[in-house]
């Protein structure tokens, strides 16, 4: 590309943070181009025939709860650009031994009287959540370090989400089916169950199953990408694909400069521009824990012991609290565990466009450790046949992912690791580092928009607008 073409911004990365902090630019009128490694758009939500034609899977994500609540997101037209919300009528059910599951309504009461003996403490904890879910979700979707507009609110959520997920199941929990229910939602933090705050992505992840669902996009992941795309072109912006960024001055020049990367691409592009003690900073940045994923093409519908699996988007293949936590302990500890904590998705029984009439696509994958290969598809398969006893029968063909074939689709993906850097207490505080304005880095016009941004991993796209935000701030204003 000549060096002579000039921009007003340039953003390196496609992943809904990139065009996020794109289109947050381009909405002030200034010219942006977009520049993505892959000749497809979108990064973490991309969209393939992996498996079969005509079967439709999601690369990586699946599942939006996030997507859906973005407060940014939320303001941009994109239903006009084709993203539609499917609602499966569950968005969450755990199956348990003896044909028994515990389901996530979108009722918080049906939920919690549900749950037995554990109604009242349920309601108790997510009532408060649920009914600010919007002030709250505003809090913490960005830097940690802010003056909050409902302190309290904040510091009520802080007491419980700055727990351990084991002290709060312990404290809150008697028995089954609550336990595992909390436990399944808090292992999407890839955190061991007795550090803090494993309890924090559960809280944030039952909330938001009880305000805005966990909804699937029709068609795909690739919609949401396809659908900030278009919102972008409509802007203005341009987006050049198969243009891998090895050297900084391969970009043309512009105001402002932002990287959806993560810490250890951003060493490798810029290291000698950077100072020495960011440099050192961003050395010590920790990648979690990675994932082994597989998607299916079925010839019928997962044969579910229990019929509530069948009417829910997402199935939380584990077992009991205590199973998933030994399962988490294990993974962080750099151990491959017999039995995996599966996280399943089930796109097509509720959008006819994933896969052939009467065929179905399935969407799993579980904790690995950091850059492992083990081939875990027998053991995902092995927990799937415990709860659907004749899965394996209906497999007509399977796509398997390691950590490996992971960074390979997306350099992103750093030893698997899904989320851009580990969710721990450190990287909650200092991501990449402490700072109110953490998408800065300390060479002028230059920004880093990706999830090891705050908040994180996950589709949003509120890194990227707050990186474009203090871009505008720096650069433009
Ligand atoms: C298996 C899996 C399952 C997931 N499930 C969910 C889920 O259900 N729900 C959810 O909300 N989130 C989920 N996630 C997480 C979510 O996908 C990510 O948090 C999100 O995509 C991060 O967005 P991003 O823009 O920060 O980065 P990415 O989406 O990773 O985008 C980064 C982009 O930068 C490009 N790039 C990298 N290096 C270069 C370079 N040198 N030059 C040019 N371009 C480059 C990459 O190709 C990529 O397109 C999942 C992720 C994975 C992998």
């Amino acid at each position: 590309m000549p060096n002579k073409v000039s921009y007003d911004a340039v953003v390196v990365g496609s992943g809904t943070n990139g065009l996020a902090a794109a289109i947050r630019l381009a909405q002030e009128k200034l010219s942006v181009l977009v520049v993505e490694a892959n000749d497809t758009i979108g990064g973490g939500t991309r969209s393939a025939e992996l498996t079969l034609p005509g079967f439709t899977h999601d690369l990586c994500s699946a599942v939006h709860p996030l997507g859906i609540g973005s407060p940014f997101f939320r303001k941009l037209p994109l239903e006009r650009y084709g993203l539609h919300w499917l609602q499966p009528e569950f968005p969450l059910v755990h199956p348990l031994e003896e044909g028994v599951a515990a389901v996530v309504q979108r009722s918080l009461e049906e939920t919690a009287a549900s749950l037995g003996a554990d109604q009242t403490a349920y309601a108790r904890l997510m009532g408060p959540l649920v009914g600010q879910s919007e002030n709250l979700s505003a809090e913490f979707l960005q830097p940690i370090l802010h003056w909050p507009k409902h302190p309290l609110l904040l510091a009520r959520f802080g007491v419980y989400a700055s727990q351990s997920a084991a002290r709060l199941i312990n404290k809150k929990f008697k028995g089954a089916p609550a336990r595992p229910l909390f436990a399944g939602m808090a292992g999407h933090s890839f955190m061991r169950f007795e550090d803090i705050p494993s309890a924090a992505i559960g809280l944030v992840l039952g909330m938001l199953a009880h305000t805005v669902g966990w909804p699937l996009p029709r068609g795909g992941s690739q919609r949401i990408a396809d659908a900030l795309a278009a919102h972008l072109r409509f802007l203005g912006g341009e987006i050049r694909t198969g243009f891998r960024v090895e050297h900084l001055d391969q970009l043309p020049l512009a105001r402002a400069t932002l990287f959806d990367l993560t810490p250890l691409q951003l060493l490798l592009l810029m290291e000698e521009k950077l100072p020495s003690s960011y440099r050192r900073r961003l050395g010590r940045y920790r990648y979690g824990p990675g994932v082994f994923k597989v998607d299916y093409a079925l010839n019928a519908p997962v044969p579910w012991r229990n019929e509530s699996c069948a009417r829910a988007g997402t199935v939380h293949v584990g077992g009991t609290f205590e199973e998933i936590a030994a399962y988490e302990r294990e993974v962080v500890e750099g151990k491959i565990p017999e039995r995996p904590f599966v996280l399943l998705a089930q796109p097509s029984l509720i959008d006819p466009t994933r896969a052939p009439s009467g065929k179905h696509i399935i969407w799993a994958y579980c904790h690995v450790p950091n850059g492992s290969n083990f081939d875990m598809t027998e053991r995902i398969e092995k927990q799937i046949e415990r709860f659907a006893p004749g899965f394996r029968d209906c497999i007509v063909a399977r796509h398997k992912m390691n950590c490996e074939a992971m960074e390979a689709k997306n350099a992103n993906l750093v030893g698997g690791d899904i989320n851009g850097g580990a969710f721990d207490l450190r990287q909650l505080l200092a991501r990449p580092i402490f700072s109110p304005t953490p998408y800065r880095i300390p060479v002028p016009g230059f920004y880093m928009c990706s999830s090891s941004t705050p908040p994180g991993g996950g589709v949003h796209g509120m890194c990227g607008f707050h990186a474009a935000e203090a871009a505008l701030r720096d650069c433009f204003r």
